[in-house]
């Protein structure tokens, strides 16, 4: 029997209910594409997934798919079947604030810009701005998000139609003696978000985490302690490190805009003029920490952090997030310089306070054109494998894998050119997509039999 996208939406419930969805109609649907990229090995031509509950159990050639599995069909056509995309850094907070802000001439201007743009906003604005970018997320095939909130007390409020990584951004700048105080109450509402839906016990680790905003926003208290909560609670931690030039000017020469602003607003500049921001980060830290820790940005590095991220002997991971990149102007990202070092490399939007879409495919295509030479299997590995490494979960998301969870996209393909360089080529809203075993995006007629 033949199922049309459309018919597999009203068996299924459209939203992502922490996992205690009623149960589904079909026990087991097998999902037939033109092709099945995996992410673990050759893609496979006129393949199928099984899909069982919120699992993905068996995949191959459709013909063989078909003599051994037992369920419906639902067939993409002329589609590529891959895994989910997983967003490694974003803020959904400032969804609203898209074409907001233009260009500045200094990150200190745009700290302020975005501030004056805060300001102007209530909590119900968030919670829409939040759901918002959700939605869009999801339109652009996007089914895991890494997303910092600064109101981890809206979380409750929301449901993620897709998973969700939380981390509540912190900042005491303003009041460093409330770093505990602050910290306390984001965990509180972390803990609220509600429960979501465990893959595999083996897993392990909560789906929350905590962001100290920024070595210049954050005391060393607050990320003292939030790496203390860490090894408590098993949980990431990210933050954003060596973004601009102005932050470099910061630490290691005491000076420019950045500094003077915040100099302005009271902080201490005792760790100022003599480190790099990442001397800074890698010295507080010290091996031990490293590996907890999704870094984001990385731009600004000196000769001699190349030499210190060469002999450390753990690694953290890092997210590169080229349009916000462009936008800012920041220095180029050391891309084959950090890989050959041994790091994880994924990618992100970051907000849309400095981006204009929340879509995966765009942030592919501007590194593609920033790294030629990187192969779109490589670029494509950013947003499936790296992230679903970076989160801990290389077991079970970023790959279609037997035992992997069912999250999965469809783009339009054909047979002219390298399937690779078509997924990154793609530009337009995912046709289809699933997550946990939820078809949670269909375009009518997008796929037939
Ligand atoms: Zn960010």
């Amino acid at each position: 029997m033949c199922m049309t996208a459309h018919s597999a939406v009203s068996t299924v419930s459209p939203k992502f209910d922490g996992g205690h969805r009623p149960p589904l109609q079909l026990s087991r649907m097998i999902v037939r594409a033109r092709i099945v990229v995996t992410m673990d090995g050759a893609p496979i031509d006129n393949g199928a997934v099984v899909v069982s509950e919120n699992r993905i159990v068996d995949l191959g050639k459709f013909s063989e798919i078909k003599a051994r599995n037992a369920g419906e069909n639902f067939d993409l056509g002329e589609q590529a079947l891959l895994p989910g995309l997983i967003n490694a850094h974003c803020h959904l907070d400032y969804t609203c604030l898209r074409h907001k802000i233009p260009p500045q001439k200094s990150f200190a201007d745009w700290i302020r810009a975005i501030n004056g743009e805060k300001s102007e906003l209530s909590p119900e604005d968030y919670v829409a701005s939040i759901r918002e970018g959700f939605a869009e997320a999801k339109t652009f095939g996007t089914t895991t998000i890494a997303n910092l909130t600064a109101l981890p007390e809206l979380i409750p409020q929301i449901e993620p139609p897709i998973r969700t990584w939380w981390f509540a951004e912190l900042i005491d700048i303003r009041a460093p003696e409330r770093a505990n105080e602050i910290i306390g109450s984001a965990v509180e509402s972390l803990g609220r978000a509600g429960p979501e839906p465990v893959l595999s016990e083996a897993e392990g680790g909560a789906r929350w985490g905590l962001a100290p905003h920024a070595l210049f926003t954050a005391s060393k208290e607050l990320f003292r302690r939030c790496e203390e909560i860490a090894q408590h609670e098993n949980i990431l931690l990210t933050t954003h490190l060596a973004e601009s030039r102005e932050e470099m000017e910061v630490f290691r020469d005491a000076s420019g805009p950045l500094y003077d602003f915040l100099k302005s607003i009271g902080r201490p500049a005792d760790d100022c003029g003599d480190n790099t921001p990442l001397a800074l980060f890698v010295g507080a830290l010290g091996d031990r920490a490293l590996p907890r820790w999704i870094v984001a940005h990385l731009n600004e590095l000196a000769e001699s952090d190349f030499d210190l991220l060469k002999h450390t002997n753990s690694k953290f991971d890092i997210v590169h997030c080229p349009r916000s990149r462009n936008y800012f102007g920041h220095s180029p990202f050391a891309f084959e310089r950090l890989r050959s070092l041994g790091f994880n490399i994924c990618l992100g939007t970051d907000s849309l306070a400095s981006n204009e879409s929340l879509s995966l495919f765009a942030e592919m295509r501007t590194f593609q054109k920033e790294f030629p030479s990187v192969s779109a299997n490589e670029i494509l590995r950013m947003v499936t494998v790296n992230p679903a490494r970076a989160l801990r979960h290389e077991n079970a998301l970023g790959q279609i894998q037997p035992g992997f969870g069912a999250d999965l996209v469809a783009v339009p393909c054909s047979t002219s050119t390298d399937i690779f360089e078509q997924i990154v080529a793609f530009n337009a809203p995912v046709s289809w997509a699933m997550v946990n075993g939820n078809v949670i995006a269909s375009v009518p007629g997008s796929a037939g039999c």
